[in-house]
């Protein structure tokens, strides 16, 4: 822990302090992360009385010019050499039941303390020379850091009934420490869930995101489900649960297949988009779902009809309706493609069309149907690795040989109504189509040159004068 006091900065806030004789504390994320030994570079300093006039006085001895100061929070923050340094004044918090908003009142380290959300978010290490690196732990924080626990420091329904965010905040530090949520903080999390719906979804999305953005997102995934707080914000996934026989037949629970297939993609990409793809790739299979005599379980349509759903979940989620979703949109509309291609025995024009049709999304494509094989049944899994290798190296072969990532028509519209004296109009279109077309079935190469002849004997089959 003194190594990490070590740094120059520091020295500065311990000298600062002593000289404006405020009693200033590292508190929070960053003394936990020092102990569990993670990366940090946000340091939130806590102290009786002005954080605003601690910071400014900071700032000045390190001669950083900006100091950003929220007022009505009583925070201030500056950027040192790479850090981030946010002050406050300790402070006592008493909540109402119908807002997340508390009273705030000055108060003491103690007050500040009891405040926090977790344990092992309540340590403080005192910064003034006297006390330089003690440890302030009042609720043993450091033995759950050890023990890899995630408690409350007062009563836990009291302490997410008064802010439940901190909810999410339990299961995204459950899922990013990979920690276990203890009994009594857990029951609560049951008890209180219903309180999630005074959060704004902009922040339980954030969490939401931190979550899906760890190592193994499933941590978070199931605890949100088994609390039934994801019930509440995101009832589309809740519906994948469960599994329905009919006449002796059933089907996999598709819920812990989607939680499977993100954990199997977090190795291999850190995109969050890519991870909600595959969060969303089945989310159409309840809607689609039928029992077919000959057929067992179908869930024809469900990749065009999970498509359709993601703007109207994105909306929900208050995530980014722009080309982030679009690309969401794209993956779970063809996911099922790269594997259907081997069923259809692999043809060049098949391979060129999902290249055209994915684009510069084409690996990602293939990261998320990789994912997608979970099956348990070794015979199987070696059978789908197999094909998912074969039409890996027909992409690359055909990619090598047309260079169809990115394509973009070779000839315009504008070109094919300059060439035969047309406006605007359905001929135009017929045209490029069937170049494209064309190009698809191997009639043409992927060039401009005979695109243009192919162009020309058409117009002239349709009755067009070249101009
Ligand atoms: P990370 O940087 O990974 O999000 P962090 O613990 O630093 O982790 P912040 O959201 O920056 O998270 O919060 C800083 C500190 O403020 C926390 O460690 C905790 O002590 C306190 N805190 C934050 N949010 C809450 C809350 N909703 N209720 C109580 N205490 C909170």
């Amino acid at each position: 822990m003194q190594e990490h006091l070590k740094q120059p900065i520091f020295k500065t806030l311990s000298k600062v302090a002593d000289e404006l004789q405020l009693e200033t504390y590292v508190i929070g994320g960053f003394v936990r992360d020092i102990i569990l030994k993670r990366p940090s570079k946000d340091i939130d300093i806590v102290c009786v009385g002005s954080g605003i006039d601690l910071a400014k006085a900071v700032a000045k001895t390190l001669e950083v010019k900006k100091v950003s100061v929220f007022k009505n929070y009583g925070t201030a923050m500056i950027t040192y050499q790479g850090w981030e340094v946010e002050f406050v004044g300790a402070r006592k918090e008493s909540y109402d039941r119908g807002s997340r908003k508390p009273v705030v009142e000055d108060g003491t380290l103690e007050d500040d303390q009891n405040r926090r959300d977790f344990s092992i978010n309540a340590m403080a290490i005192c910064l003034n020379k006297e006390r330089f690196g003690e440890l302030v732990d009042p609720f043993n924080g450091i033995k759950d850091c050890e023990n890899k626990i995630i408690r409350t420091p007062l009563e836990p329904k009291v302490t997410f009934s008064d802010d439940p965010l901190r909810m999410m905040r339990a299961i995204r530090f459950a899922t990013q420490l990979n920690f276990t949520i203890e009994d009594k903080t857990y029951i609560a999390l049951h008890t209180e869930k219903d309180r999630i719906t005074i959060i704004s979804q902009e922040r339980i999305t954030d969490e939401l995101n931190k979550i899906i953005l760890s190592s193994v997102p499933s941590i978070g995934f199931n605890h949100l489900f088994d609390t039934g707080l994801l019930h509440h914000f995101f009832p589309e996934i809740v519906k994948l649960h469960g599994v329905e026989m009919r006449n002796g037949l059933g089907h996999k629970d598709n819920f812990y297949h989607t939680l499977q297939v993100l954990d199997n993609i977090c190795p291999n990409t850190n995109n969050l988009w890519l991870r909600w793809a595959a969060i969303l790739h089945d989310i159409a299979k309840p809607p689609t779902k039928r029992f077919d005599p000959k057929q067992g379980w179908t869930f024809h349509g469900h990749e065009d009809r999970g498509a359709r759903m993601v703007p109207e979940i994105f909306k929900k989620l208050k995530l980014p309706l722009d080309a982030k979703m679009k690309y969401v949109q794209k993956l779970v509309r063809l996911h099922l493609r790269p594997i259907a291609l081997v069923k259809e025995s692999v043809t060049d024009s098949a391979v060129r069309r999902l290249l055209v049709e994915a684009g510069e999304d084409v690996d990602d494509l293939m990261l998320l149907c990789s994912a997608d094989i979970t099956t348990k049944n070794e015979k199987k899994l070696k059978k789908y690795k197999k094909n998912f290798i074969l039409v890996e190296e027909k992409l690359k072969e055909v990619e090598e040989k047309d260079h169809l990532r990115n394509w973009q028509p070779p000839i315009s519209g504008e070109d094919i109504m300059a060439t035969f004296g047309i406006g605007p109009s359905k001929e135009v279109g017929q045209i490029k189509n069937a170049i494209k077309e064309a190009m698809l079935e191997g009639e043409i190469q992927n060039n401009e040159a005979e695109a243009r002849v192919f162009m020309h004997r058409l117009g002239s089959k349709m009755g067009l004068k070249l101009v």
